[in-house]
């Protein structure tokens, strides 16, 4: 049943979970990676509009959905980012951090498990 702020929802528009009656997306920005600089410059196409609360929030966004041009991924990356409302435009440097992923696999036996030690570091458990 919805409450007094309705449901709590992500907003389709800027992708932010918020109650559907008091929720009010943050503005939009506009990015473009530095290297697509030139090129965005003639074509308006090229920056991706980034709903975010400042200029800094908007290039991290922009890196994180992947949203550059050249989808090979890079964990720093150097972004311009206009304000739509004044046309100015302001350069960030974006850098990024692997975060490791652990996913662990039973191994049968001891056997098995002494052998895919060795294989892993060379040398035998004990
Ligand atoms: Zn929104």
């Amino acid at each position: 049943m919805a409450g007094t702020w309705g449901d709590y929802r992500k907003c389709t528009i800027c992708g932010e979970y918020g109650w559907e009656k008091t929720h009010k997306c943050p503005p939009d920005w506009l990015v473009a990676d530095l290297s697509d600089l030139p090129d965005a410059e003639a074509d308006p196409d090229l920056w991706r509009k980034v709903h975010a609360r400042d200029e800094a929030e908007a290039a991290q966004k922009f890196i994180e959905r992947g949203d550059r041009r050249d989808a090979e991924f890079t964990e720093d990356a150097v972004v311009a980012v206009r304000d739509p409302r004044t046309g100015a435009t302001a350069f960030y440097q974006v850098q990024g951090e692997l975060v490791p992923e652990y996913r662990a696999e039973p191994l049968a036996d001891l056997d098995t498990a002494k052998a895919e030690y060795k294989h892993l570091y060379g040398c035998d458990a004990f």
